[in-house]
């Protein structure tokens, strides 16, 4: 059904008094919660929803069932796609109610929470979600993507510790899932994205931990190669109770950054361990006397502050994001990062980043899920401003650094590092099976193709 835009309006007008919540138009207040933290990329739906609970989001997708439209999901925009025309936005950011039961080490996390929500609720309880090196990312987006978070290769990823999920889906039906009810959502909503249904809430397993050994080591761009190298010999046997990355950084003079990293190029390794002091200290030695750090932030630190260890942006901005996954490294495919993005490379960039991969992230845990590349040895991340006049040259140099690290590539990519509505690069996200079964699944529990939008698996 196709519907002209005063009758669009007119039936959205209907649809205000059917919610808790509210709806905005562009124009009105409201709207603006649309504007993704990407704000490279042009949100611009029909109309914001503002969900106030469950209920909400269920009369949102039966209304655009009814009315020819379509429903998309945002929280913070992180992982934003645009959006336009015919499209609802349903926006979490009132879901945000987030309940730790300290006696089974669960939280009950409603899907608009942010990753602080739950740091901030566990922590008391000397209790930790596994959150993303961000804690601004929202909970729902992340999970449903796949996370990774700093000690990934102790727990693996954040997603096998899911418990359960609300969702609604593409029919509007409210569903509980879990691995034993609707097993088969179960699995596809851990690295399905929003393919399978808008999740209200989750129930995920926290562990145990109040402090961790972390951190970052930050050195002078001249130092990029020796630190690079050896970081690489030091990967080879780090044991699994600690995680890294390596992250060459060109960030801005800005009242945030430190002035030592600001302006220039400098290499962070990151590192999260939950190996006891000694262990950990020694260990992160070997990379402390390559060079002398212009900046040593590691050390004994509490778990809600784990955001500091990458010490991502959090203010919006306009950035241009490309991904890959590699198998195992050498030292030509160090030397390949270096002549691309190392001193002198004139790299536009702002982060290009490698993580260390495999440990527990490498073994299937005890329910499959939909995420199809735990045989990857490192994540590569390639992130810059993207705003006029550098947009393209960002772009286009971003391509650069992956196609230099082709002969190391696997071909596929993480879900949550590939926000796209392009569906070739949402497919290098799967495997041919699981592909195919997100797609069949997503037209069962969505025949009429409501949440055909954004970063969703769909079959042609
Ligand atoms: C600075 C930065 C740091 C990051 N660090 C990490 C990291 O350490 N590890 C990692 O794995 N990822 C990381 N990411 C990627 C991030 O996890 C994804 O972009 C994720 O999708 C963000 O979720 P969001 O809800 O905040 O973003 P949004 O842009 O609001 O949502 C992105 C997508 O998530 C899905 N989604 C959101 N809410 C729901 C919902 N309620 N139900 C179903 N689907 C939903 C939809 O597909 C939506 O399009 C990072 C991204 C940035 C920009």
């Amino acid at each position: 059904m196709e519907l002209q835009t005063p009758t669009i309006d007119a039936a959205i007008e209907s649809l205000r008094p059917r919610l808790t919540g509210s709806v905005a138009v562009p124009g009105e207040p409201g709207y603006e919660l649309a504007t993704p933290w990407n704000l490279s990329i042009p949100v611009t739906p029909r109309a914001v929803v503002a969900v106030a609970d469950a209920d909400d989001v269920a009369v949102t997708v039966r209304f655009a069932a009814e009315h020819g439209l379509r429903v998309a999901v945002q929280r913070t925009g992180h992982g934003a796609v645009p959006l336009d025309g015919d499209v609802l936005l349903v926006h979490t950011a009132r879901l945000n109610e987030c309940v730790v039961d300290p006696d089974s080490r669960t939280a009950r996390v409603e899907s608009g929470a942010i990753w602080q929500d739950v740091l901030a609720a566990a922590a008391p309880h000397g209790l930790a979600p596994l959150a993303g090196s961000s804690a601004t990312v929202g909970v729902a987006g992340f999970l449903t993507g796949a996370g990774i978070g700093p000690l990934v290769r102790t727990y693996g990823l954040s997603s096998d510790h899911v418990r359960s999920f609300d969702i609604v889906t593409g029919d509007g039906e409210r569903l509980h899932v879990t691995p034993h009810q609707h097993a088969e959502l179960f699995w596809g909503l851990r690295g399905g994205k929003a393919t399978l249904g808008i999740v209200t809430a989750v129930e995920i397993e926290l562990l145990p931990i109040s402090r961790i050994h972390g951190g970052a080591l930050y050195f002078d761009g001249a130092d990029a190669a020796a630190v690079a190298h050896a970081w690489l010999d030091w990967c080879q046997d780090l044991p699994e109770h600690s995680s890294t990355s390596i992250a060459f950084l060109q960030l801005p003079p800005l009242p945030q950054v430190p002035p030592p990293l600001a302006g220039r190029l400098t290499i962070a390794v990151r590192f999260a361990s939950v190996a006891d002091t000694s262990e950990a200290e020694s260990l992160i030695a070997r990379l402390r006397a390559v060079a002398t750090p212009l900046i040593d932030a590691v050390g004994p630190m509490p778990y809600a502050a784990l955001s500091a260890i990458h010490a991502d942006p959090v203010d919006p901005m306009p950035t241009h994001e490309l991904s890959a996954l590699t198998g195992a490294l050498t030292h030509e495919a160090i030397d390949a990062l270096l002549a691309i993005a190392g001193p002198g490379s004139g790299s536009p960039q702002t982060v290009i980043e490698l993580r260390l991969l495999g440990g527990a992230l490498a073994r299937e845990p005890r329910h499959r899920s939909a995420f199809c590349h735990r045989d990857a040895a490192f994540g590569l991340m390639v992130a810059g401003v993207s705003a006029p006049p550098l947009a393209r040259p960002v772009a286009e140099h971003a391509h650069a650094v992956v196609r230099a690290l082709a002969p190391w590539t696997t071909g596929g990519a993480h879900p949550n590092f590939s926000a796209s509505t392009d569906p070739a690069r949402i497919a290098r996200c799967y495997d041919e099976d699981t592909r195919h079964w997100l797609g069949a699944l997503a037209d069962r529990h969505d025949p009429r193709g409501v949440l055909r939008v954004g970063q969703v698996v769909r079959t042609p």
